[in-house]
């Protein structure tokens, strides 16, 4: 296989964990590893993309690239393949990856498949195995030939970790202003250290707490676990919680390692926003709540016992 491009995403100047998973699978892959990244990023962490796989990484500091400009990053990445001859390009499949893809696919002519769970089969084509309808189901697809982006679905891959240093090249991408039309001039964060989306652990909270003023609890269990904090959708209907924390079909899709639903009854529309979680813990006082069809443990019990109980538990080990 010759050489493979990952569009290395970044926040703050630092690789997200899905950006790491997407240059391990490129490594998978074989080949040679080309990460790009755009902003202002430390020597130390461009070169820690060797430790995942990447032997090369590209890097465009211009101050320009930090605000998530996508057409020009759309753009850049275009300048990117033609100059390692790349056929294939690897990111993670994210909102801004998701925006990238699409634009890319068009200017360079490839074939795009997204939320994608599993390494090429090229025994005869070039398969993958996509995650349709919020992980209920695959879909094998043939990218044939030509150039091919694929855009890999969080937590599917194991980061890989041999000990390399990646050779960090600066990158000048011929940008114009067409490519800066659309600028974001303000960016807010939502409150909390760790944001909802990204999270690789959420503890969640439903109408079976009563009130606002029951998610101390809550709050202390996310904290001891270092969990983001999620909620149904009428708890931030009725102004219980953020609007942000909202979680399901209509709110936030989250994709962590654990998601712990607590006084959540499992409506349809809540679980297709977690049943990409690894493992789903749910913690009901009625044993019949649907949630424990989907969960893989359950807690029969009343929340404010069991969740105390929880939180000395986590302290204790
Ligand atoms: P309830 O259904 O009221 O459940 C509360 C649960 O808490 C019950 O199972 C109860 O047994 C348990 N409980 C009560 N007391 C305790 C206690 N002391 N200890 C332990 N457990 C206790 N919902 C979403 O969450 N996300 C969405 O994106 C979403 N989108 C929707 C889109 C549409 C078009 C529609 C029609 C609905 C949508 N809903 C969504 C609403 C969804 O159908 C449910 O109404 C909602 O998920 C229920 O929220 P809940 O489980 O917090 O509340």
């Amino acid at each position: 296989m010759s050489s493979i491009l990952v569009f290395a995403e970044s926040t703050d100047g630092k690789f997200k964990k899905t950006s790491r998973e997407a240059v391990s699978y490129a490594a998978e892959m074989g080949g040679d590893v080309t990460a790009v990244a755009f902003g202002d990023i430390e020597q130390s962490e461009l070169e820690s993309l060797g430790n995942n796989g990447a032997g090369k990484v590209l890097h465009a500091g211009d101050d320009k690239l930090n605000q998530g400009v996508i057409q020009a990053y759309a753009t850049a990445l275009a300048q990117a393949v033609e100059q390692t001859g790349s056929e294939i390009v690897v990111m993670s499949k994210s909102s801004l990856g998701d925006a990238i893809a699409a634009r890319l696919a068009a200017k360079i002519g490839a074939a795009l498949a997204g939320n994608v769970v599993s390494l090429p089969d090229t025994s005869n084509g070039f398969v993958v195995k996509r995650s349709i309808y919020t992980n209920k189901a695959f879909v094998n697809v043939d990218m044939k030939e030509g150039k091919k982006i694929i855009a890999v679905k969080k937590n599917a891959v194991a980061i890989k970790e041999d000990g390399g240093s990646a050779t960090v090249e600066s990158f000048s991408p011929d940008l114009g202003d067409s490519d800066f039309a659309v600028k974001i001039t303000k960016t807010e964060k939502a409150e909390g250290d760790i944001l909802l989306p990204e999270a690789d652990l959420v503890v969640s909270g439903g109408r079976g707490l009563k009130g606002p003023e029951n998610w101390d609890m809550i709050e202390e269990l996310a904290g001891e676990l270092g969990a983001a904090t999620g909620c149904s959708k009428p708890v931030s209907d009725m102004g219980w919680r953020p609007h942000h924390e909202h979680v399901g079909q209509t709110g936030v899709k989250v994709a962590p390692s654990l998601y712990i639903a607590i006084g959540i009854s499992g409506a349809i529309q809540h679980l297709a926003g977690v049943n990409a979680s690894k493992v789903l813990v749910a913690i009901n006082k009625d044993p019949e709540a649907p949630f424990f069809k989907a969960a893989d443990y359950g807690i029969v019990g009343d929340a404010f016992e069991v969740v105390p109980k929880l939180i000395d538990a986590v302290k204790a080990s």
